[in-house]
């Protein structure tokens, strides 16, 4: 059985390999688990997303006004950092030591999960009792899963299925004998390993040589290349702190168990920021850039209802932080109630620039101290620069904290994506209601912001079309079609989510107006083709519509 989300879910993720959103990477050869590919509309998507974030937080942030819930003004720039970085980078940060997942093998299939992802529930019969799992996402799929495997286990036919009995679903860590436990994917008990430590970062090597000495990793995060360029930002700009920088790039993790669409993905791109501040300040500035980011997803079209800000509680959060926040979102694939994490805001103290100044820092320590190998020496050296910051107006000298607001641009698309589909009614040309998908993108992010197109092929209303299009170009993405009936027309441009369609018709050839149809209103209205771009423009942005 399937539910209902599930279903929605299915079919966006279909409207986006069919209209062009999202193909699996290197699909012709079967894909790859884990990548995904942006097709022709999902590019612009993506790129408006990110071009939003960049605008909004770095562009047009205005340095010389406090914006509302900031302690102050301050300044924002950014970085483009590369992919591989030094080595000691990872190890200076700890995620080459502690950067992995916990995970399990099955002895018979050869499959791995992870530890922390695998569902089961107990269950019984003539004095026999097993942990049966799966990895099904959704708690129906895997009750009728792990029910069909306990049939077969127990050597008992579909009509006895009432014989089991079952206890509640448990996750695989709360387990202790592995023994009792049957595999997703076997009706085998006792084949799966303990847990053992994978490493997230993908390794390759540097120049002709393999070997150690030239193993080099692909970022995990983009956030590090921001910490090793402080000082490089501080020497080559007049940036003054508080200051943020921001970078958007590539990041990849060798998850073990990618899945939900693009939502854990293998290679996917970050959005971050790492701000500046007086430790004395830091706690109010965490606070605003949590509100702040969380406004941002609301003013871009995501809704209440299915986004929260969680704020960890004391035993989630390490001890050199003051407070870290996911901003969640209720995706369609989830169980409903459940969240996914779109971006982590955390108070990171001063932990990352001590770490590339004095080395490895040992989490587990407070105050924090290098961690030590069995001679007593720094496990992994830092950079020994010093990365610390002189006020020039009171001349003191301090290590800034640091606040992260760390954003994954392919989460946010699917996210936009999930609450943009809709499914709803609307009259055709005689009247009769149809069955119409429509992506209400927010005008800002809508890959395509307009369609034009001449009503027939004829009587010079394509001449009129081709024109209006060239000048709106100009300014924007918009889409040219003069092919079908226009309500066809009207339909596939909301299947991508354009939010206008212009329309040259025989009105246009005796007074010179146009139509304008909106996509969620359907309301049509007319203005004069010299009137057209101006008017775009104004809603696409925001600016006071006419
Ligand atoms: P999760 O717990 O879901 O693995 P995380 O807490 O490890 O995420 P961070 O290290 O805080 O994630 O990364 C910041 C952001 O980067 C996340 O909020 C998410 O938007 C994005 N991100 C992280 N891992 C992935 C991934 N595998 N695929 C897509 N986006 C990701």
């Amino acid at each position: 059985m399937r539910t209902a989300s599930t279903s929605r879910m299915d079919q966006l993720v279909s409207l986006c390999r069919r209209r062009g959103f999202l193909f699996q990477s290197s699909e012709i050869y079967g894909g790859l688990n884990g990548f995904w590919d942006y097709g022709p509309v999902g590019v612009l998507l993506k790129r408006n997303i990110k071009e939003a974030w960049w605008q909004d937080m770095v562009e047009r942030h205005n340095e010389l006004v406090a914006p509302p819930g900031a302690p102050g003004p301050y300044e924002m720039t950014g970085l483009d950092c590369t992919i591989i970085m030094h080595p000691q980078v990872w190890k200076c940060s700890g995620h080459y030591d502690l950067f992995h997942d916990e995970m399990v093998d099955c002895r018979e299939t050869k499959k791995r999960y992870r530890y922390d992802q695998i569902r089961g529930r107990w269950v019984e019969h003539g004095g026999r009792r097993y942990f049966m799992t799966s990895m099904a996402e959704s708690i129906e799929e895997a009750a009728e899963e792990t029910e069909r495997r306990a049939l077969k286990l127990f050597k008992l036919r579909g009509k006895d299925a009432g014989k089991l009995v079952w206890e509640e679903w448990r996750m695989l860590p709360e387990i202790d004998n592995l023994a009792d436990v049957v595999g997703p994917d076997t009706t085998t008990p006792g084949t799966l390993t303990e847990p053992r430590e994978f490493n997230l970062m993908f390794k390759t090597f540097v120049g002709a040589m393999e070997g150690r000495e030239h193993e080099v990793f692909l970022r995990p995060e983009t956030a590090q290349g921001i910490f090793v360029n402080f000082k490089n930002v501080l020497d080559s700009t007049r940036v003054r702190i508080p200051f943020g920088i921001a970078q958007i790039g590539k990041s990849f993790r060798n998850e073990i168990t990618p899945r939900n669409y693009t939502f854990r993905s293998r290679e996917f791109e970050q959005m971050e920021i790492e701000f500046f501040c007086h430790p004395d300040a830091s706690a109010a500035w965490y606070r605003y850039w949590r509100d702040r980011r969380l406004q941002w997803y609301i003013g871009l079209g995501l809704s209440g209802e299915r986004l929260r800000l969680r704020e960890h509680d004391r035993e989630e959060l390490s001890h050199y932080s003051t407070g870290t926040a996911d901003i969640e979102y209720a995706f369609p694939f989830l169980e409903p109630g459940e969240f996914g994490e779109l971006e982590g805001i955390a108070h990171r103290g001063d932990f990352d620039l001590r770490s590339h100044m004095e080395g490895k820092l040992d989490p587990a320590t407070d105050p924090l101290e290098l961690e030590r190998d069995a001679e007593g020496r720094p496990k992994w050296r830092g950079s020994g620069k010093d990365l610390s910051y002189r006020d020039p107006v009171t001349g003191e000298r301090y290590l800034p904290h640091v606040i992260e607001p760390s954003a994954g641009a392919d989460r946010a698309t699917l996210a936009f994506l999930c609450e943009a589909y809709c499914e709803d009614e609307v009259p055709d040309e005689k009247g009769k209601l149809q069955r119409r998908t429509v992506m209400k993108f927010h005008p800002r992010i809508a890959p395509v912001k307009a369609a034009v197109f001449p009503l027939v092929k004829k009587e010079g209303m394509p001449e009129i079309a081709r024109r209006i299009y060239g000048a709106l170009k100009r300014q924007m993405t918009v889409f040219y079609d003069e092919k079908g009936a226009v309500g066809r027309r009207y339909r596939r441009q909301d299947e991508i989510g354009t939010p206008y369609c212009i329309t040259v018709d025989g009105q246009t050839l005796q007074d010179g107006t146009v139509t304008i149809r909106d996509r969620d209103t359907l309301e049509q209205w007319r203005v004069a083709e010299s009137a057209v771009v101006e008017q775009i423009v104004a809603r696409i942005t925001g600016d006071d519509a006419p």
